[in-house]
């Protein structure tokens, strides 16, 4: 190599150099600097005590069999109406296919548009065999160690609770709310909300009634769940994810295992090279959209290596592009995901059967749709395997802009609450009943300020759910924050 061209890389290397530490340290802080807010006195024991009431009725839905433990629900109505009572006194209260609620908190300019919050009231059931493994009973409701324990603590009992309480604090103090408020809880939001969030949002619409913004269970507060952020993180769904089944099926002539066809034409030879190459070559994954916003958010928040790269995703973006697409968590952000889920084929084992049969579970992302995941699929299989949809199917919502109004209301409540917390965008790749309000609100937001480390995650939906003490005061504290802080003009 000669001298001149050594010189002319090392100058382009510290160009480089330059160009990467130029742009980590332009990149500065997005989060709002907003004055904390007062506190506002909650009554944590009455507060625990009246979730631990609700854990105790089993109001657990059940696929088919919309009377299933109606007298749970009907005790649930009646336990709410007991703790609550300036709520029931001064909200217009609507029961909606059995068992669903919708409360309006009728506001004092018809002119504003409405706000709603969300939360749902039926419960999974508790996995067959891993009764045992509860420390505390999952429907004992048991106060202990700080905690409220039980199955709904989290999901969502938690969030009903402490939006009713953040009401009852409000009228108690004389609260008149200049938009209206609404407050809708499912009863059936683990089988798809369709009797209850749907049929509310039916009730609503043809009321006329538009909404500026809604928010729903969603996303939390993590801490130590994004590698490389020291701080807890307040990520606010903007977006969910769409899905549809697609079901796959290969048929060839049955026959004897003794005399088997050529290679590749029996069903579930067919079958099997259709399901490689759709998990060999999936969408591909981006960092765009959502999770762009996202990582742009977070980098200046982020300490050493990984503020530096993702700082300078110009140089940076396929590198980190790969490693996002590793971990299942981060990947479903990036792309449509296609999960092998089901496949059925022969029943014994020396005929060789007629049919097989797969099924493919694909969430899809903003920016795709079910037609894109029908036509990827159509063009991998080939021409000899059938291509269906199967069963409720999806696409994205729309994203909700990060410079709306009421995201700002939202940022500014969750940093004038958790003043050491990072406020980002994501987009939440599970379902909940607010997709129903897709056609009548502005604004939907799926999150609630329910703490999570990483041990915490499998706890939903599944074995010692629970809600630490503090917690469920600090989400009284949101929603009174949220509710109060809504007359209030925006400095
Ligand atoms: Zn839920």
């Amino acid at each position: 190599m000669s001298k001149r061209l050594l010189l002319g890389l090392l100058a382009l290397l510290a160009v480089l150099a330059a160009a990467v530490a130029a742009n980590t340290l332009r990149q500065g802080s997005r989060q709002l600097q907003v004055p904390p807010a007062p506190v506002v006195q909650v009554d944590e024991a009455a507060v625990a005590d009246t979730l631990a009431a609700l854990v105790r009725l089993r109001t657990v839905s059940v696929v088919g069999e919309p009377q299933a433990n109606a007298d749970q629900f009907r005790a649930l109505h009646a336990e709410l109406q007991k703790r609550f009572p300036r709520v029931h006194a001064s909200l217009q209260r609507e029961v909606v296919g059995d068992f669903s609620l919708l409360y309006t908190w009728k506001g004092s300019d018809p002119s504003a548009r409405p706000v709603a919050l969300m939360a749902h009231h039926d419960v999974v059931p508790v996995a067959p065999g891993t009764e045992s493994a509860w420390t505390v009973p999952a429907f004992e409701g048991r106060i202990a160690d700080g905690h409220v324990w039980g199955r709904g603590t989290w999901d969502d009992k938690g969030n009903l609770v402490a939006q009713l309480q953040a009401i009852e604090t409000l009228l108690a103090a004389g609260h008149q709310p200049r938009r209206t408020i609404v407050l809708v809880s499912g009863a059936d939001e683990e089988l798809g909300g369709l009797r209850g969030a749907a049929e509310i949002v039916k009730l609503l619409k043809a009321r006329g009634q538009r909404f500026e913004f809604v928010i729903d269970e969603g996303l939390v507060l993590t801490e130590g769940v994004v590698p490389g952020l020291q701080a807890p993180a307040a990520l606010v769904g903007v977006a969910e994810k769409g899905y549809i089944t697609v079901q796959l099926t290969a048929k060839a002539a049955p026959g004897h295992g003794s005399m088997p066809p050529p290679a590749g034409t029996s069903a579930i030879a067919k079958l099997s090279a259709a399901l490689q190459r759709l998990d060999q070559d999936q969408f591909k994954p981006a960092l765009q959209g959502v999770a762009r916003e996202l990582f742009d958010t977070l980098a200046p928040e982020m300490g050493g290596l990984q503020r530096v790269v993702l700082s300078n995703l110009w140089l940076t973006r396929p590198l980190v592009e790969a490693q996002l697409a590793k971990a299942p968590s981060t990947n479903a952000m990036l792309r449509t995901t296609t999960a092998l889920t089901m496949v059925n084929a022969g029943n014994k084992f020396n005929v060789i059967p007629g049919q097989a049969q797969a099924v493919l579970d694909f969430r899809i992302l903003p920016g795709d749709t079910r037609e894109d995941v029908l036509r990827h699929v159509r063009a991998r299989v080939g021409p000899d395997v059938e291509v269906q949809a199967v069963g409720g199917s999806t696409d994205p919502t729309p994203v909700t802009p990060t410079d709306a109004a009421s995201y700002r209301h939202l940022e500014r409540t969750l940093r004038a609450l958790f003043p050491d917390t990072v406020v980002a965008p994501a987009l939440y790749v599970a379902g909940s009943d607010s997709q129903h309000f897709v056609p009548i609100a502005d604004a939907i937001y799926r999150f609630s300020p329910i703490r999570a480390t990483p041990a915490d995650l499998p706890r939903l939906h599944g074995t010692n759910e629970r809600i630490s003490i503090r917690n469920l005061a600090e989400l009284v504290r949101f929603y009174h924050q949220l509710l109060a802080g809504l007359d209030v003009p925006a400095t």
